[in-house]
């Protein structure tokens, strides 16, 4: 079982969260563990780089941004479009 919903993944949200997964189901919040996802490597391998480059602060909020609305892209393929992927966006009008 992945979440916490009785049918498999339908939708899943990803987004910069520097506590825990970036990826989480839309319908209960229920954070993923990318493992489960059975990802090809090399893409989990880009989230995971591009959530610690964010962390350590080597990207900018649009840089962040832009590349997570490719990431979508890319794990929608990967999950052979059975799973709606949605990016949820850092706001670029705050600077921390
Ligand atoms: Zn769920």
């Amino acid at each position: 079982m992945k979440c916490l919903c009785e049918t498999p993944l339908e939708s899943i949200h990803l987004q910069l969260d520097e506590e825990g997964s970036p990826v989480a189901c839309s319908h209960c919040g229920t954070e993923l563990d990318l493992e489960e996802l059975s990802l090809p490597p090399s893409l989990n391998r880009t989230i995971y780089e591009w959530t610690a480059q964010f962390s350590s602060g080597e990207l900018t909020t649009k840089e962040a941004n832009d590349t997570g609305h490719t990431l979508v892209y890319r794990l929608q393929a990967a999950l052979d479009g059975q799973t709606l992927v949605f990016y949820i966006p850092l706001d670029e009008n705050i600077n921390i």
